[in-house]
């Protein structure tokens, strides 16, 4: 049976993003295959190493969370990554033989990094009072432009500012501001402000929390994570391809090095969840827009009524357009089909309220949280109970790591203790 094997880095409590980017899939997965899922906690610490203080409870959440989701620790080995000291092992070895290029030119290394720095120029802007307006301006450059300098000033689109963030960052020739710092003036902000923060980007602190060999190294560590059981596929979204691809080149150097023991891992793609936050970013703790599995029903309904609607639609007789709203975005996923057809029709024809529209929202996304409540709740009721079955799967989990781990030792000639 094909072996698949995909992990979660424990940052806290799930949200529906996660269930429908990852759970449901694993739900699937684990009728038909040979899984193991793992909580990746050591891959937590590579950009979060400073405050580990809730790393522990992240984890319990994880177990919890998974549990009362459906994965089911009799047809998958569930297991936490630093109960298997053997990945920290290969991941050594397997440094050992990788050129540091590889890293380097890894796109999701540089990837994070634009992360970084972006969240920097729009934490720094927002700070000096300038509003980052989220809705993307549907008309030209110049019309967005006459409306962002217009009578209400220090304002910018973040769709522009983002646009030559991006130029700026991925410049065949290195960073270069020039063209940001011109976009910036053009909006009508203030010269002061747009050198000293491009100065502090070039210049200052930016970006070297990640500047370290944990965090550069982490594709070998997950190399280690699937090679170390031969996994033959592994569940990825569109941005990890090429981690994948790390993973296959290291197995084809250490093959070729020393013996052909690992198996090439196939990517099982596996496709984003779209459903936004409720303020229409995507779903993110840290924009605080979550809808998390662990809300009650009182903080879903909270969180339904302040979803955005269609922003034209001021009053109830106005016609709606569902298309741009986000409260419909979550009734394609929740309500039934003949339902969310009906909405459709009648909130283009102004024949429903958005407070009652939410309301039908609130019931089916309730209905579909409450059996996850209600095993959250007998798992609460005996946590160590739970935790046991962990500790089991990161035994079994071991055993079959350390095999792999004496093929290795002897493939390198290396001493076995
Ligand atoms: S009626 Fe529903 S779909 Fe239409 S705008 Fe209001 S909340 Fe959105």
């Amino acid at each position: 049976m094909k072996k698949v094997l995909s992990g979660m880095r424990p940052t806290g409590r799930l949200h529906l993003g996660h269930y429908l980017g990852v759970i449901k899939n694993w739900l699937e997965l684990q009728e038909k295959y040979d899984c193991k899922f793992f909580i990746a906690d050591w891959h937590a610490l590579t950009n979060k190493y400073k405050d580990t203080s809730e790393l522990k409870e992240n984890i319990r959440q994880m177990i919890i969370d998974w549990l009362s989701c459906g994965i089911n620790p009799e047809k998958a080995t569930l297991f936490i990554q630093s109960g298997v000291k053997e990945h920290a092992e290969l991941a050594l070895l397997f440094s050992m033989i990788t050129p540091k290029s590889w890293l380097e030119l890894n796109p999701s290394y540089k990837d994070l990094k634009f992360n970084l720095y972006y969240q920097y120029l729009r934490d720094f802007l927002a700070g000096k009072q300038i509003k980052i307006i989220q809705t993307p301006p549907s008309e030209s450059f110049d019309e967005a432009l006459k409306k962002a300098t217009g009578k209400q000033k220090n304002k910018i689109f973040e769709e522009y500012l983002r646009e030559a963030f991006h130029r700026a960052f991925y410049n065949q020739k290195g960073i270069d501001f020039k063209g940001l710092k011109e976009m910036l003036i053009k909006f009508g902000i203030q010269k002061k402000i747009v050198e000293e923060v491009v100065r502090n980007l070039e210049e200052g602190d930016v970006g070297k929390d990640i500047d370290t060999l944990g965090f550069l190294a982490y594709p070998v560590l997950q190399a280690a994570d699937i090679l170390i059981y031969k996994a033959d596929a592994v569940p990825v979204g569109e941005d990890q391809l090429p981690h994948i691809e790390l993973t296959r080149e290291i197995a084809r150097r250490f093959n070729n090095l020393y013996k052909e023991i690992f198996p090439e891992p196939e990517a099982m793609l596996t496709e984003a969840s779209k459903l936004p936050g409720i303020d229409g970013r995507k779903m993110s703790k840290s924009y605080n827009n979550a809808i998390y599995l662990s809300d009650s029903k009182e903080e879903v309904d909270k969180k339904v009524l302040q979803m955005k609607t269609d922003p034209q639609r001021v009053r109830k007789t106005d016609p709606g357009n569902p298309e741009v709203c986000i409260v419909f975005d979550y009734h394609r996923i929740f309500t039934d089909k003949e339902t969310v057809e009906d909405i459709d029709k009648k909130c283009r024809k102004a024949e429903i309220g958005c407070v009652e529209c939410k309301k039908i929202l609130s019931k089916n996304l309730n209905r579909f949280l409450d059996p996850i409540r209600e095993r959250r709740k007998e798992i609460e009721k005996d946590l160590p109970k739970y935790e046991k079955m962990f500790f089991e799967g990161t035994e079994k989990a071991r055993k079959e790591a350390s095999e792999t781990m004496r093929e290795v030792r002897k493939a390198m000639k290396l001493w076995e203790f």
